[in-house]
Parts: C-alpha cells; sequence; structure tokens
C-alpha cells in the first residue's frame, strides 16, 4: 500500500508505483531465472553420493580435487553433486541440486565447483548415464599426454573396449586456457570426445567416466586408474596383448552385474574413516 503525506498524492504515488512495479518485476525476473527443484532426492541416493565421494578419495582417484554427481531420480533433467569442496569431506547436507545448463537450484550462498558443465553436458546428450566422475588421478595422465592408447589390460577394465578416447581443449577454446572445463561451451566440446564411450582422458587435465549409476562409475573410475598403472608398467616390458572388442564386449556384459560386491568392500573401508 503507498502513503503519502506532501500533499502531492499523485505524483508520488505514481513514483512509488513505477519503483514497486520495477521492484515486482526484478523479483519476477530472479523466480523467472531460478531453477524449479524437482524435490527432494530419495535419500537412499544421497547416501549412495556421499559414500561415492569417500570411496573415491578412499581408493586414489579424487583427492582434494575432483567430484561425482547423480542424476535425480524425480528429474531426467536435474541432477545432484556436492558444493564445492574435498570430496572426503561430503555429507549429504552438501549436496546440490542443478539444472542441465549447471545452475544450483538451492545453493543459498554455497559455492559451486567451477567444473559442474561436465556433468550438465553430458547428462544432455546421454539419457543412458545416470552417474558422473571427474578426476585428475595421477595414473591415466601419462595416457592423457603422450598420445599412447589406454587400452584394456584384463578383463575387469574392459569397459575401455577399443581404448579411451583424449579431449583437446586447444582444439575448442586455443592455446590459452586454464585447461578446466569452466562453461558449457567446454563442457559440449567434451561430450563430442566421449560419444557413447564410458571413459575419455582430457589432455593435461585428467579423465571423466560415466554409467549408468554411481555404483558403475565409482568402479570405472577406480579400474581406469588401476587399468592405467598396469598398462604403463606393461609397456616397459614390451607390447601389451589388449583385449579385442568382442572379449571387452562380453566381459563388460559380466562385470556391469559384479559392481555391488567391491561396493560393499570400498563402502566399509571409507566410511569407517573419520
Ligand atoms: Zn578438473
Amino acid at each position: 500500500m503507498i502513503a503519502c503525506f506532501c500533499g502531492q498524492p499523485h505524483a508520488l504515488g505514481r513514483r512509488a508505483l513505477l519503483a514497486s512495479a520495477v521492484a515486482a518485476a526484478a523479483t519476477a525476473a530472479r523466480a523467472q531465472s531460478a531453477p524449479a527443484s524437482a524435490g527432494p532426492a530419495d535419500p537412499v541416493l544421497i547416501e549412495e553420493l556421499v559414500a561415492g565421494n569417500r570411496i573415491l578419495y578412499d581408493q586414489n582417484v579424487v583427492d582434494g580435487f575432483g567430484h561425482i554427481s547423480v542424476r535425480h531420480n524425480k528429474d531426467p533433467n536435474r541432477y545432484l553433486l556436492s558444493r564445492s569442496m574435498a570430496p572426503a569431506l561430503v555429507t549429504a547436507d552438501d549436496i546440490l541440486e542443478y539444472d542441465l545448463d549447471s545452475n544450483p537450484v538451492n545453493a543459498n550462498g554455497r559455492t559451486s565447483y567451477l567444473e559442474r558443465f561436465i556433468h550438465g553436458e553430458i547428462y544432455k546428450v546421454r539419457p543412458d548415464v545416470k552417474a558422473i566422475v571427474h578426476s585428475h588421478s595421477p595414473g591415466i595422465l601419462p595416457f592423457a599426454d603422450t598420445g599412447v592408447k589406454l587400452r584394456p589390460m584384463n578383463h575387469i577394465a574392459s569397459f575401455l573396449g577399443d581404448g579411451a578416447p583424449v579431449f583437446e581443449i586447444r582444439a575448442t577454446a586455443g592455446p590459452e586456457t586454464d585447461m578446466l572445463i569452466r562453461n558449457a561451451a567446454l563442457g559440449k566440446a567434451l561430450t563430442v570426445t566421449l560419444g557413447n564411450h564410458p571413459v575419455a582422458l582430457m589432455r593435461g587435465h585428467g579423465s571423466v567416466a560415466a554409467a549408468q549409476s554411481i555404483r558403475h562409475v565409482v568402479f570405472r573410475a577406480i579400474y581406469t586408474e588401476v587399468n592405467a598403472k598396469v598398462q604403463a608398467e606393461a609397456l616397459k616390458l614390451g607390447k601389451p596383448e589388449y583385449l579385442n572388442p568382442k572379449e571387452a564386449a562380453a566381459a563388460t556384459k559380466a562385470n556391469d552385474g559384479l559392481v555391488d560386491r567391491p561396493w560393499e568392500l570400498w563402502k566399509r573401508r571409507a566410511m569407517a574413516k573419520p
């Protein structure tokens, strides 16, 4: 309600009305730009995401950097990812909801990972993907930086198929970036390199793994790192004999039904630590 005591109620009233209208329009614009929440996620999914964060740290895939996300169980156009913090310290209260443009729905002043666009852009183009890990694990870097293809050394890493593609950020953004996927355009370029693969390496940076669940993507992130170390050792001895594509496909089918076994082991160990 507008009050005026200056003797010129109409003039001031019009100014106040205008100010009020401008404020209302700004509020409406903010409300329009803030993505709507899909509602509370399944607490079991949140618990898995927290465990995934802890496991990836315990298994030396992430350190102070790196992240894991999951698609929201109520809306495929939303995903869940921790606020910007070290994965080993993540709790359920740190999990934020994002739309696929990687705008936070419920940040409430909490900061987001700079590279969250990796997640949003992959979820946009890969409906089969329900969970994603981005890491800088050291074992894969020789393969990200040398042109030697990362290929499956045994049945456990069979998901690597005919080898992991390598993302070259210079091809999209030129030679002067800070190497980070800090916007949607770079995230989209990364999805092109990833294609339908489960894993892509990122030259001068790290890797990304994608899968149908948190348990599957944690499995893949861990064994990508393990495979890289084994392959580097094998290359010192000679020319490795990798799984062929048919062996890789058959072994992946078998492994996809077995991810619960290592998950329970990794989880018990990681969650027992303070
Ligand atoms: Zn990164």
